[in-house]
């Protein structure tokens, strides 16, 4: 029976719904409302029931009074016969009814709300942060967002379940207390109304301190573990610099800040405490003497007496959990607000109203007059591209060449949309990037990258991340290809899993660079995109291994629209064209020979430097053939 009431109430909602999140609304009161919309016919009747039981236990109480009045002129004889029927529902009301609908409020929050609420706000906004823009996360610590997102949902559920629980406890109680003390002699509602206001001025004062400081600690919080986890994956870094001391100092400066919003918030709660015990003192002490007094002057009876003490002290026993519980939803309020202005903000790069799929019908890409500049204005004058036109024919091969920070890297962003271009457009076969879906455009796109970070999975997951629909044998043809298999027949992880099967540590420390690089490689042959970006694609490789994977790479390449960024320009030397990039412009073009041949251009100079400083008879040769 219990069972069939948890499963029911635990699916009320579904946690992982799947049509795609929207935006929440980026206010506070429009994000809770956001993502509690489902949960309100459980809140409404967790709400209900709560009324109810409060009502039920001031009923209790006003019966205790009655019988303290029947019990002092009762006779004893005829006790029982004439009071029954009462004796036996109250009885009842505490034995049974209340046991039980507290019960059914229990279930309530515990299987329909507790879990399932914030584990759906989790899993909706972590859905919504994988399609931010690649800019969102450069400009986050990966810890924040993480953070925000677990926090904020227990933030929602916790600022509603409280404020359900305080509303329909306050209201009741309130309500009832002076009504039924107004019933017995108006007079005996003073000292409740006095602590009211009294109360009420404890609250003013001290709830906005306390959310501000606990505002403050959390934000404390949040630098020092932004600290620390900055110092734990920069580790190789505070090794080679043997910097552990000064890292020693650096986490202890955000340790003391922190340390002091503690201080401070433990020293405002201590003080609330104290001025809450004395008013509540205050309120008892005054009620019991004001009843006795009434019932000294004959104006109400003892059963009063002993309904309205103990509902003060019941009411008082309320008094601490609720402003704590006051204190909690500020303090839940503001882990909603931080993670509001995370968790709800607009995608930067969105795809258009209706956009549609690209289609790949040659894999022609033309750059027309592309201006860029990272989030600052494109006027800038030191724009980062700028009016950049390029146009690569259908399965050309092109080398994009320059120093560093020529805009490189950056062009290979803007053709997968990892960022909106500012001014200008990119065209794959006629079809401007802007227009076409996001997921379409980069499964069109092949990508290797100089800094290859790995998941921290199965090398066979790594792999099958390029096509997760391949089987084994051709995860293991692309890892042959890529001259991975033989290390990754020799993989063996910390728990003892095998081969494929190893996991390769967080962002694939495990691994070499070559190797993660070849697992990259793998995973690209794998997806067999007809357009290939290899941006220092073999960069962390030997030469060794290079040749051995030249020759699988140029089949790679075969017949694909090919963007190859190398520094070491014997790698990219056969390409049938290079663009030559210089502060985010194109200033030289040609074939490797023709290039060679202007003696001043900046190719030139690199290839000779990268040479050794001369030319070498092959390129003498080369270029006296292209001319
Ligand atoms: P390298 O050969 O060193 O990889 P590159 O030619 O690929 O260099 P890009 O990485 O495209 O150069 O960088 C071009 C310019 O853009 C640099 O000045 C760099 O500082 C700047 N830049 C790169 N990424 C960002 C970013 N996420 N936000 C702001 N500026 C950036």
């Amino acid at each position: 029976m219990f069972n069939w009431l948890f499963t029911w109430l635990e699916s009320r909602v579904p946690s992982f719904p799947t049509e795609l999140p929207d935006k929440p609304t980026p206010s506070v009161w429009g994000f809770i409302r956001y993502y509690s919309r489902p949960f309100l016919p459980l809140i409404v009747a967790g709400l209900t029931l709560s009324v109810v039981i409060a009502v039920i236990e001031v009923r209790l109480f006003a019966f205790v009074g009655s019988l303290v009045d029947t019990l002092t002129g009762a006779d004893r004889a005829t006790f029982w016969a004439d009071n029954k029927g009462a004796l036996l529902f109250y009885g009842a009301l505490a034995l049974l009814i209340q046991p039980l609908l507290s019960a059914l409020t229990d279930a309530i929050e515990n299987q329909g709300l507790r879990g399932n609420y914030a584990m759906r706000i989790r899993w909706m906004a972590h859905r919504y942060m994988l399609r931010q823009s690649m800019e969102f996360f450069h400009n986050e610590f990966a810890c924040r967002i993480a953070t925000k997102v677990m926090q904020a949902a227990l933030g929602v559920r916790d600022v509603v379940m409280k404020l359900t629980q305080v509303i329909s406890y306050v209201v009741v109680y309130l309500i009832t207390a002076i009504t039924s003390f107004s019933i017995y002699d108006p007079r005996l509602g003073i000292p409740l109304l006095v602590w009211l206001v009294l109360y009420a001025i404890t609250m003013r004062y001290f709830v906005p301190r306390l959310g501000k400081l606990s505002e403050k600690q959390a934000d404390m919080r949040s630098v020092v573990t932004g600290r620390i986890v900055d110092t734990y994956t920069n580790m190789p870094t505070v090794k080679l610099f043997a910097h552990a001391s000064r890292e020693d100092d650096y986490a202890r400066e955000g340790m003391s800040w922190m340390l002091q919003s503690v201080y401070d918030s433990m020293r405002a709660s201590t003080m609330m405490n104290l001025v809450l015990n004395l008013i509540n003192g205050l309120l008892l002490t005054s009620t019991a003497a004001l009843a006795t007094w009434l019932w000294y002057t004959n104006a109400i009876t003892v059963g009063a007496i002993a309904f309205s003490v103990g509902l003060i002290y019941r009411m008082l026993g309320m008094a601490h959990w609720m402003l704590w519980e006051i204190a909690g939803l500020f303090e839940d309020f503001g882990v909603v607000k931080d993670g509001v202005d995370v968790v709800a903000r607009e995608h930067a790069v969105k795809d258009k109203p209706g956009a549609k799929p690209l289609a790949v019908t040659q894999g022609k890409i033309t750059i027309s007059d592309l201006h860029f500049n990272y989030g600052k204005p494109v006027s800038d004058e030191r724009e980062v591209i700028s009016g950049l036109t390029l146009t690569i024919k259908p399965g050309e091969k092109v080398g994009l060449v320059g120093r560093s920070g020529a805009g490189k890297s950056t062009i290979a962003n803007l053709l997968l949309r990892f960022y909106d271009v500012g001014a200008g457009h990119i065209d794959i076969d006629g079809q401007n990037i802007a227009d076409v879906t996001q997921e379409s455009l980069r499964a069109a796109i092949g990508v290797v990258t100089q800094d290859t970070s790995l998941l921290h999975r199965s090398v066979r997951d790594n792999i099958r991340y390029g096509r997760p629909d391949s089987s084994q044998a051709e995860i293991e043809a692309a890892a042959d290809k890529a001259h991975a298999s033989e290390f990754i027949a020799n993989l063996t992880d910390p728990n003892g899993r095998k081969g494929y099967d190893a996991h390769v540590g967080e962002r694939g420390v495990k691994l070499s660079g070559g190797q993660r690089q070849r697992v990259a490689i793998a995973r690209v042959l794998l997806k067999n995109a007809p357009i290939l970006i290899l941006d220092e694609a073999t960069s962390a490789l030997d030469s060794e291994v290079e040749a051995a994977i030249q020759e699988n790479l140029n089949a790679l390449m075969e017949g694909k629209t090919v963007i190859a960024v190398a520094h070491r320009l014997s790698t990219i030397a056969a390409m049938d064209r290079l663009v030559v990039m210089d502060k985010g412009r194109i200033v030289e073009e040609g074939t490797h020979a023709e290039l060679l041949k202007r003696k001043k251009g900046i190719y030139a100079s690199l290839w000779a430097r990268q040479s050794g400083g001369f030319l070498i008879p092959e390129d003498i040769k080369a270029a006296e053939a292209a001319e």
